[in-house]
């Protein structure tokens, strides 16, 4: 059987090898808005399985608030430029940051979240970037849980 955390970490593993994965990331995140909760005892972490059945997003938008960068894949860009009904020269020019000379991530805000969390919530989420989209069913790291308003209640009721 497939170790879930093993499974967790190489989609990691994927996303973070050449930087930070965007929303949990860094050494930071959770931790350092005093959410961390060492007394989570990471033997009884939910298994994939359980989370993929139980988890529900909470819209507590504390993903968006994390250290760390959203990357954009190919045709994202337009993607959300259509979105926002702007050209993609636009939209590059105003919302984006080059990494590593050739990677396209979303630019931050002062405290660190993401540009487009607005009070409301994600303000391009019909149109956010696959990375967005895939926490924390397809990826997550173990501070996730410190955080993640959806995973910690998976961990409370089901761990
Ligand atoms: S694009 Fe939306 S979902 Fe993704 S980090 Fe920014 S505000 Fe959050
Ligand atoms: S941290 Fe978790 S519960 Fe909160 S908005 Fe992100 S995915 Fe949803």
């Amino acid at each position: 059987m497939t170790d879930p955390r093993a499974l967790f970490r190489t989609k990691r593993s994927n996303l973070e090898r050449s930087a930070r994965p965007a929303r949990d990331n860094s050494s930071e995140g959770a931790g350092d808005d005093g959410l961390r909760r060492s007394s989570i005892n990471r033997m009884h972490t939910p298994s994939q399985k359980l989370i993929e059945e139980k988890f529900v997003c909470l819209r507590c938008n504390e993903c968006c608030r994390k250290p760390g960068y959203v990357y954009l894949t190919k045709g994202e860009e337009e993607t959300i430029a259509g979105f926002l009904g702007v050209s993609v020269h636009e939209f590059v020019n105003a919302s984006c940051e080059l990494i590593d000379r050739r990677r396209l991530v979303l630019k931050k805000s002062s405290d660190e979240s993401c540009i487009f969390l607005t009070p409301g919530g994600c303000s391009i989420h019909s149109a956010k970037p696959k990375q967005c989209r895939d926490f924390p069913l397809l990826w997550r790291t173990e501070k996730s849980f410190d955080y993640c308003e959806g995973l910690k209640k998976v961990f409370r009721d089901h761990a």
